[in-house]
């Protein structure tokens, strides 16, 4: 995009055809009503304890159901909503939404099931980020302890202004702070050191590649020990397959996400996956006190 001012031909090295300027502009201006339409979804995957298997959390995964285009994933529409600053009321919404159905599968099922939100970028530059949050918390009624808000690891503390503040600021709310896609930035270390994060989400790309390289294999296995060593705990995201299990539960792994245990669900669904574990817990209780 810096190269607009610089004429057409330019566009090329950015790898942005006007065609897709143009289609990427009548996305942005769509978006806008995105939110108001109800087109707007948040998709929910477990996290599973990495020993027992059980579900202990899940992560809020936006979509949007275009009336036109379809299905659009967010790895596409994110980046737009962060260039019109849309993000920072779309971000809200999906916090408000997940933090509202938290609450209500705490109360249908009796579960304290943790909830991760990501968090982009721009909404951690918003000098009223902490703000926003203390007070879903408070209209929904969620535990802050339960609320766990994903910081990307792609971004540079030093750019980001008020992001420190605003970590402190959500720990002191009671918060969590985890750091996602652990591994893939330039500042891994620096980041584990400086922010105040209680977790660490070992990015995808290292999991995948878990019985494949075993360079990838010393990374994980090193990223989990120091992790646990400055007393942070580990998530693995895209556990994908029986391999990848053993190897990251054998390494001391605490929590594991991915399709080999669930997809992303729509709200009913994983609501059906909550009831169907309830009575499956029901039954084992019936059971042992017959
Ligand atoms: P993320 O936060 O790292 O989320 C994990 C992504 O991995 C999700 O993609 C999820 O569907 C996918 N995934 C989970 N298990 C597996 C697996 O076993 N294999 C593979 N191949 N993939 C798996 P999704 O839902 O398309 O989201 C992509 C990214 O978009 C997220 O990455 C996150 O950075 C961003 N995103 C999603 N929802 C939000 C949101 O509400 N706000 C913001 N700011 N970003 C969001
Ligand atoms: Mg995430
Ligand atoms: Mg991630
Ligand atoms: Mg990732």
């Amino acid at each position: 995009y810096a190269a607009k001012g610089q004429g057409r031909n330019n566009y090329q090295i950015y790898d942005v055809s006007p065609e897709q300027e143009q289609q990427n502009a009548a996305l942005k201006r769509s978006l806008r009503h995105a939110e108001g339409n109800g087109e707007l979804r948040v998709f929910y995957q477990p996290q599973v304890n990495a020993d027992s298997e059980d579900i202990v959390g899940m992560e809020a995964l936006v979509r949007w159901e275009h009336p036109e285009l379809g299905a659009i994933g967010p790895g596409f529409f994110i980046p737009l909503a962060e260039e019109t600053g849309l993000i920072v009321s779309i971000g809200e919404w999906v916090l408000r939404t997940a933090c509202q159905q938290a609450r209500v599968w705490e109360d249908r099922h009796g579960l304290r099931l943790r909830l991760g939100v990501n968090l982009s970028v721009v909404q951690l530059t918003q000098p009223d980020l902490v703000g926003v949050v203390e007070r879903v918390l408070q209209e929904t009624g969620l535990d802050p302890t339960l609320l766990e808000l994903e910081v990307t690891e792609s971004i540079s503390i030093k750019a980001v202004p008020h992001l420190m503040e605003n970590l402190h600021g959500l720990h002191r709310l009671g918060c969590r702070i985890a750091i996602d896609d652990f591994g893939t930035g330039a500042a891994s270390l620096d980041y584990l050191r400086k922010l105040p994060a209680d977790r660490i989400k070992i990015d995808q790309s290292f999991v995948r590649n878990i019985g494949v390289d075993p360079d990838d294999e010393a990374i994980v296995r090193a990223t989990i020990d120091m992790a646990h060593r400055l007393n942070r705990e580990v998530v693995a995201e895209g556990v994908e397959i029986e391999q990848h299990l053993q190897f990251l539960r054998q390494n001391g792994c605490d929590e594991l996400q991915g399709y080999l245990f669930c997809r992303p669900l729509p709200q009913a669904s994983f609501d059906r996956l909550l009831a169907e574990r309830e009575s499956l817990l029901a039954g084992v209780a019936g059971q042992s006190a017959a």
